[in-house]
C-alpha cells in the first residue's frame, strides 16, 4: 500500500483473542474496516465480533495463511511471542512490531529501557541467583518475577533479607526483579498513540485505583495539578518515542508525594485504563489505535465529558440490569461464558458521575 497507508475497506489482524481485540475489531468496523483474530482458544470472545482463526502462537504455517488475508497486524497482549510477531512480519507489517514487547515482556529489561529513555522509576535490582539475595538493599520492596506477572500476579510485598529469601523460593527461585516500595500519593497512566510519520497524541490523564494489583476505576479528569498532568503526559511521550513505535503504548506510574512522577510499567496495546475513552473521549482508544497502525491522521483526545471507568470483576458482572437501568451508566460486557474471581468481565462508564 502506497506510503504504508491502509484504508478502510482492509483488513486488520490481531494477535489474542479477549477484550481489548474486541473492542478494537469493534472500532475498526465503525471505520469500515474488517477484523480476523488469531488466537489459540476456540471461543476467543472476539471471535463473536470479528473472523477467527484458531492457531498456536508456534505453528508458522497457520500463521502465515491468518496473514495471507489480512493487511496490517497488530497485538492486543504483550505476551505475544516474540517469534510469533517476527514469522508475521515476513508476511505483513506488524504495528507496533517487535521492538515494544521485547521490553514489555520483561520487567527488568522494561525498567532499563525506562532509564534509558530519561524516565524515573524506583530504585530496582536483578535477583537471579542466590547471592543477589544478599546483596538486596531495596528494601521494604516488591519482588516480582520478570516474565509473566500480571494484575498483581507474581508479586510478593518483603520488608527484610529473610522474607525475600523466602519469597523468591515461593516464586520457583525464577529470575526475578525487587523494586523498592514507593510511598505514592496515586496512580495514573498516559495512553499515547504514535503514527506512522511519528505524530504522538496523549489522551487525558488518567487517576487509577487499584486493589489486590487489579485496576478498578480509572477517573478523568484526575483533579491533580497540572505540572503533574504535564510531567506525566511528557513521560508517556517520550516513551512512545523511544519506542519509536506505531500504534499505542500505555505507561503506568506513580505520583509521589513530592509531585514527582516514576514509570512503573507499560504495554503497547489498548489498555484497561483507557476504556473511558469509549464514552468521554472524542476518539477512544480502540479508534487510534486503528488510526495509527492504518496510517490515518490520529484522532482528537479532548474530555467531552467527566467520567469514571469502573471494572466489573467477576459475580459483579451478573448485575448488569442495574447498570442498564441507570441513566449515567454505560455498560460493556466482554462476552465471557464464565465468571471465576478476578477474571475481568466487563466495565461500566459513568459519564458525568456524581
Ligand atoms: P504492576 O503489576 O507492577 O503494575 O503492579 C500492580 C500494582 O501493585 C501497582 O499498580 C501498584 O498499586 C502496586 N505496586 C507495584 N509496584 C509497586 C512499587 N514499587 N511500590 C508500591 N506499589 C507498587
Amino acid at each position: 500500500m502506497r506510503d504504508g497507508i491502509i484504508p478502510p475497506g482492509s483488513t486488520i489482524g490481531i494477535l489474542g483473542g479477549g477484550q481489548l481485540g474486541r473492542m478494537t475489531a469493534m472500532a475498526a468496523a465503525r471505520l469500515g474496516y474488517r477484523t480476523l483474530v488469531y488466537s489459540p482458544e476456540f471461543d476467543a470472545i472476539s471471535g463473536q465480533v470479528a473472523g477467527h482463526v484458531q492457531g498456536a502462537y508456534e505453528d508458522d504455517d497457520t500463521l502465515a495463511r491468518f496473514a495471507a488475508q489480512v493487511d496490517v497486524i497488530t497485538y492486543e497482549f504483550e505476551n505475544v511471542p516474540e517469534a510469533t510477531v517476527v514469522a508475521c512480519e515476513k508476511h505483513k507489517p506488524v504495528r507496533p512490531g517487535v521492538r515494544p514487547i521485547h521490553f514489555a515482556q520483561h520487567r527488568l529489561r522494561e525498567k532499563e529501557f525506562f532509564r534509558k529513555s530519561g524516565l524515573g522509576t524506583a530504585d530496582y535490582q536483578s535477583i537471579a541467583c542466590e547471592a543477589d539475595l544478599g546483596k538486596a538493599t531495596a528494601l521494604p520492596g516488591i519482588l516480582k518475577t520478570c516474565t509473566e506477572g500480571y494484575d498483581g500476579k507474581g508479586q510478593v510485598r518483603v520488608a527484610t533479607k529473610a522474607e525475600l529469601a523466602a519469597a523468591w523460593d515461593r516464586l520457583g527461585r525464577r529470575e526475578c526483579i525487587l523494586e523498592a516500595l514507593v510511598d505514592f500519593d496515586c496512580e495514573v497512566s498516559a495512553i499515547v498513540a504514535r503514527g506512522l510519520g511519528g505524530q504522538t497524541r496523549c489522551f487525558p490523564i488518567g487517576l487509577n485505583d487499584h486493589r489486590d494489583g487489579i485496576l478498578r476505576t480509572t477517573t478523568v479528569p484526575s483533579g491533580l495539578p497540572k505540572a503533574t498532568l504535564a510531567e506525566a503526559e511528557r513521560l508517556g511521550v517520550q516513551l512512545a518515542r523511544s519506542l519509536e513505535l506505531v500504534g499505542l503504548v500505555a505507561l503506568e506510574m506513580f505520583v509521589t508525594k513530592d509531585g514527582g512522577v516514576l514509570a512503573n510499567e507499560m504495554a503497547p496495546r489498548p489498555h484497561n485504563s483507557g476504556h473511558w475513552t469509549i464514552d468521554a473521549c472524542a476518539t477512544s482508544q480502540f479508534e487510534q489505535l486503528v488510526r495509527a497502525i492504518c496510517g490515518l491522521p490520529l484522532g482528537a483526545v479532548d474530555l467531552l465529558a467527566p467520567s469514571r471507568m469502573e471494572n466489573l470483576i467477576g459475580e459483579e458482572a451478573n448485575d448488569w440490569l442495574r447498570y442498564v437501568s441507570d441513566p449515567t451508566a454505560r455498560l460493556h460486557r466482554y462476552g465471557k461464558a464464565k465468571a471465576r474471581p478476578g477474571r475481568k468481565m466487563g466495565h461500566v462508564t459513568y459519564v458525568n458521575p456524581t
